[in-house]
């Protein structure tokens, strides 16, 4: 470390922090406002563009602080539209994001951690390791990036990232605080608006942090169940060893309870071929969330190098899909958008240079809040 006095990264501030900022530096809070509105809306990274702030403010800032823009390596448009970026981290590991448009909404899915610690059998990050935590900068400057990326079109008629989902690479739940900021970011009306039913935070069952979770916001949650009973879920999922499903079901009522409106969690069904796509599976599934108010998304498993586990055939996902229809339960299929770019669920990998902080264990309870 040298002698000079590390500079704030302003990308990273959620508007409590950011006013806490300019008031340390005798500045009045609407200072907040003014940059963050440079920072997210207009894509401004140079002090010397923000017209509105004082120029001698401006000098001061150049000095105490700094808006880093995400190093973006690589950008690719599929042929459905979908597109993806691979963004460069220090450290040398790499992340991905993807926006998939569909009609007048574009989701944006963020990832929040370089590699994933969960290990879970059927995704490929998870093969990857875990590197380490992004920061709250670096998950707003997926988001950044992707907005930034439509400057020729029109804020005020159109909108590229109407909806968010925390889908990426990782874990959300096990980078608590950091996600948390990033999401106030997010949904703050000085940056990108999004409102709290179109952005969805997506667990493998952290059930401690979903619980804290509820305590302190009120965006939309996605499950990740792939397994109706708790055997087959602990070979799928690990996490589940430790948090079984009837503590996760628990912890989702609880949450959705705390909302004030009448939201649903979304139950994500990875199907796999042969494995959990049995009609025994469905009938259990149908049985398990019968008091869980929920829609439940299919996910064809999407192959990837390495691993042996097969897609079902189409006719298989359909009876599947009908069989929980047929029960009351809204159910979709996703479709695979991106895949001629690797941008399909769970063909995320990015590049994980340094593995040397993978553990056998899943978990590390330091991370775990409350
Ligand atoms: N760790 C969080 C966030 C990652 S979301 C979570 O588990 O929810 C990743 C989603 O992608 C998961 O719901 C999973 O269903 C899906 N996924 C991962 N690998 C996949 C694969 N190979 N094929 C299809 N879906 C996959």
């Amino acid at each position: 470390m040298n002698q000079s006095v590390e500079k704030v990264n302003l990308l990273g501030l959620t508007r409590a922090k950011m006013i806490e900022f300019f008031k340390s530096i005798g500045e009045k809070p609407f200072r907040a406002q003014q940059v963050m509105q440079w920072i997210h809306q207009y894509g401004v990274c140079d002090f010397d563009q923000m017209t509105n702030v004082s120029k001698v403010l401006r000098e001061r800032l150049k000095g105490i602080a700094e808006i880093v823009e995400p190093e973006v390596i690589f950008h690719k448009v599929s042929s459905d539209g979908t597109r993806k970026w691979v963004m460069k981290m220090p450290g040398g590991s790499s992340i991905e994001t993807v926006l998939i448009p569909e009609g007048n909404r574009g989701t944006l899915c963020v990832s929040s951690q370089i590699g994933c610690a969960l290990d879970c059998s059927f995704c490929s990050t998870g093969k990857q390791g875990f590197n380490r935590n992004l920061t709250t900068a670096e998950i707003v400057g997926q988001i950044w990036v992707a907005v930034k990326s439509f400057e020729q079109i029109d804020p005020q008629k159109e909108r590229p990232v109407t909806n968010v989902v925390m889908m990426g690479m990782g874990e959300p739940l096990l980078n608590f605080d950091n996600v948390v900021d990033a999401m106030n970011i997010m949904m703050d009306d000085f940056a990108y608006s999004i409102s709290k039913r179109r952005l969805t935070l997506s667990t493998a069952g952290v059930v401690p942090a979903l619980r804290k979770l509820g305590e302190l916001t009120d965006v939309s949650i996605a499950i990740s169940l792939h397994a109706p009973n708790d055997e087959l879920r602990s070979q799928l999922v690990p996490v589940n060893q430790r948090y079984p499903i009837a503590e996760l079901m628990d912890a989702t009522r609880e949450y959705l309870s705390r909302l004030p409106d009448k939201r649903k969690a979304t139950i994500e069904y990875t199907l796999i071929a042969g494995v959990n796509d049995r009609i025994e599976h469905a009938q259990q599934l149908i049985k398990l969330l019968h008091n869980v108010p929920c829609k439940i998304n299919l996910i064809p498993f999407n192959p990837f190098p390495g691993s042996d586990y097969k897609k079902p055939r189409s006719a298989e996902v359909q009876k599947f899909q009908s069989l929980l229809s047929n029960a009351g339960y809204v159910t979709t299929v996703r479709s695979t958008r991106g895949d001629d770019i690797d941008a399909a669920c769970g063909q995320l990998v990015g590049q994980v240079e340094d593995r040397t902080r993978r553990s056998g264990k899943y978990i590390q309870m330091q991370q775990i809040p409350g």
